[in-house]
């Protein structure tokens, strides 16, 4: 895929003429964007690493509620909604689902566009290389794959440690096992559910002080695992 200076953006919106503007505004930003007018064609594209995606609320074949929930459900690229819709409740419905942000339509792409950057700057910000818990008994470089316990370096395998980053980058967000499946899948990964499960076992041997009662990895009954580490301060 061919990635702009400042990052790739996927921008779902059926009106061409609005597309065609946002595209516009992007490119002279120096974004690489990739451009398409349905719901049917954006689920095409999900398994391609946007850094943002604009999605069109009011689409001719899916809902954009739809697709954002499914976006969501494999990616964590912050999603800006464009909508007609400027109703309270629509506001906190797209945000509700997923989106991280709004925008309603008559909108000022220079405005969209200091929305994007606002999101990157956000995402990016929290992408450090070496993430550090419970000061610093657990540590990961994220650039070199390491891991260190107490000190001590941990080795983790791919799948592990893949999952181990998806849920220490968002403490204690609630990651179901499907989407960890998803998320992992693309790192030699053949996914069911109880092989979540197998991987969180070893996972934990490796990095927990009482695997019985996981500091990091905790169980959500029903649902999947969240992270509950406390990160450090600078
Ligand atoms: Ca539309």
């Amino acid at each position: 895929m061919d990635t702009g200076k400042s990052g790739t953006i996927l921008v779902v919106e059926d009106e061409k003429k609005i597309s065609d503007i946002v595209e516009l505004y992007l490119k002279r930003e120096g974004f690489a964007t990739k451009v398409v007018h349905t719901g049917e064609d954006a689920m095409r594209l999900l398994n391609e690493p946007f850094d943002l995606i604009i999605l069109d609320l009011m689409l001719p074949d899916i809902q954009g509620e739809e697709l954002c929930g499914t976006i969501r459900e494999t990616s964590d690229a912050p999603i800006i909604m464009l909508t007609a819709k400027s109703g309270e409740e629509d506001r906190i419905k797209g945000l509700g689902i997923g989106a991280d942000d709004y925008v309603v339509k008559p909108f000022s792409p220079r405005e969209l566009v200091a929305r994007v950057k606002a999101q990157l700057r956000r995402t990016r910000k929290t992408v450090k290389k070496v993430l550090s818990f419970n000061g610093g008994f657990l540590t990961m470089d994220t650039e070199n794959h390491e891991v260190s316990k107490d000190g001590t370096p941990t080795i983790l395998t791919p799948t592990e440690f893949r999952i181990l980053m998806i849920l220490a980058e968002k403490p204690g967000r609630v990651f179901s096992r499907l989407q960890l499946i998803n998320m992992v899948q693309g790192y030699d990964f053949e996914g069911y559910d109880r092989t979540i499960d197998a991987h969180v076992k070893n996972l934990r041997q490796k990095i927990e002080e009482d695997q019985r009662n996981p500091g990091f990895v905790k169980t959500v009954y029903g649902i999947g695992y969240k992270f509950t580490g406390i990160p450090d301060e600078d």
